[in-house]
């Protein structure tokens, strides 16, 4: 989390601040990418055609662009254009970080290697996840976000995994261990997009907070909100549980900008590592 006073860029008297994220210009990162207004407009940006969240008005935007875990080191440019339909480009780098490697042992094979019943299950589930992670409402994120659980890490963003020695897809969330039961709550105001029990995440909420900033809670034990629902941050959304492919009880947390998964440990603003 940190505080971007715009001051330098602006004429006086337009005192203001933004929230924002902390930025981290690595794969599974956020470049925050700031530029001057055309004709008192903010441009519509888009990273890989994928529409980015914009805040700011007035003389200077930022863009808060989430990138993807598969991303190339070096130059990255985003599009922008202007309601007037002028356009430009804007480059930001990417720097390299290495992610630790995590070896997860599961009694249940199926949860390893899906059986063909279960792969249509999870194809399924995909396509819900894509089109959930696609969602665009305009309303203004709030990116200073509460922890939904309090309890320690238990595993970090970004991990590269392996399943009883198989290698699958990164940790695209971060765990917080809770005992089960444990009430969580909404980091930030948003709407309920879809609740679900999936094979992998189990029971499992997603909220929309506005401009493709879209979090998701898995492995509930119980689900206490409906699609459509409006929530107030702090509000209890579920309880922490065990369900989907999970060792224990714990609270997997998502974060998505841009339908890409970010490293939820860029929103909160006090030191989680000191829990551990
Ligand atoms: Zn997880």
């Amino acid at each position: 989390m940190r505080y971007i006073a715009l001051l330098p860029l602006l004429v006086p008297l337009n005192l203001y601040a933004l929230e924002l994220p902390e930025e981290l210009k690595v794969p599974g990162g956020i470049a925050l990418v700031s530029g001057k207004s055309l004709h008192d407009a903010a441009p519509t940006v888009t990273f890989g055609g994928t529409r980015v969240a914009v805040l700011g008005d007035g003389d200077t935007w930022t863009a808060v662009v989430g990138i993807p875990l598969a991303t190339e080191v070096g130059d990255q440019s985003l599009n922008i254009r202007w309601p007037s339909g002028e356009r430009a480009r804007q480059t930001f780098t990417v720097s390299a970080k290495d992610y630790e490697t995590q070896y997860i042992t599961l009694t249940n094979e199926r949860q390893v290697n899906p059986s063909l019943e279960d792969l249509e299950r999870i194809n399924r589930e995909t396509a819900i996840t894509q089109k959930v992670l696609s969602t665009w409402s305009p309303s203004t994120p709030q990116f200073d976000l509460e922890r939904p659980v309090q309890g320690p890490i238990s595993s970090v963003y970004g991990l590269r995994r392996f399943f009883n020695n198989e290698p699958r897809s990164p940790h695209s969330g971060l765990d917080i261990a809770a005992a089960k039961g444990t009430p969580i709550r909404a980091p930030a105001d948003g709407t309920v997009l879809h609740t679900g029990d999936f094979f992998f995440s189990g029971n499992m909420v997603y909220l929309d907070h506005g401009q493709g900033l879209i979090t998701l809670y898995a492995h509930m034990d119980e689900i206490d909100v409906e699609p459509g629902e409006f929530v107030k941050q702090g509000q209890v959304i579920g309880k922490v549980g065990a369900t989907g492919r999970v060792t224990g009880p714990h609270l997997h947390w998502g974060i998505y900008l841009n339908s890409t998964p970010v490293d939820p440990n860029l929103f909160v603003s006090d030191d989680w590592a000191a829990v551990k």
